[in-house]
């Protein structure tokens, strides 16, 4: 990916991907990240790919575990906002938030509340403020 942007989702094989290769993971090379860049990534994606399994678990934890990825405030959330920040410094980043397809697609970011920009390629809408993509 020469340009355009990148984006640190949880649901795919790699955590960073562009827009026009949707399906397919882009590594850290063709992104040019900085070694430190790139173990940031891979850490956030460990973590939250873990969070990511467990909610896959069923059962009555299953909403506690989901709480932690839906809350804006949890940690793998802040963390990927964190690193999306720092990378858009170069290469502009948006975290794909976790959200269950269950609940209905969101109109308003969870975040600061504005409504979402939905003139998207993918997912449902963007903040551009919060730097997030739905
Ligand atoms: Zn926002």
């Amino acid at each position: 990916m020469a340009q355009g942007e990148g984006q640190i989702r949880y649901h795919v094989t790699s955590p960073i991907e562009a827009p026009n290769n949707r399906w397919t993971g882009v590594g850290p090379e063709r992104l040019a990240l900085t070694t430190e860049e790139t173990e940031s990534v891979a850490r956030w994606y460990a973590a939250a790919t873990a969070l990511y399994q467990l909610w896959l678990d069923s059962g009555e934890i299953r909403r506690i575990r989901e709480g932690r990825l839906l809350d804006p405030n949890g940690q793998v959330t802040c963390d990927g906002l964190k690193l999306a920040r720092t990378l858009s410094a170069r290469i502009p980043t948006r975290l794909w938030l976790f959200r269950d397809t269950d609940d209905g697609a969101p109109t308003h970011c969870p975040i600061c509340g504005n409504e979402l920009d939905t003139d998207v390629k993918w997912g449902t809408g963007t903040c551009a403020t919060c730097l997030i993509q739905v």
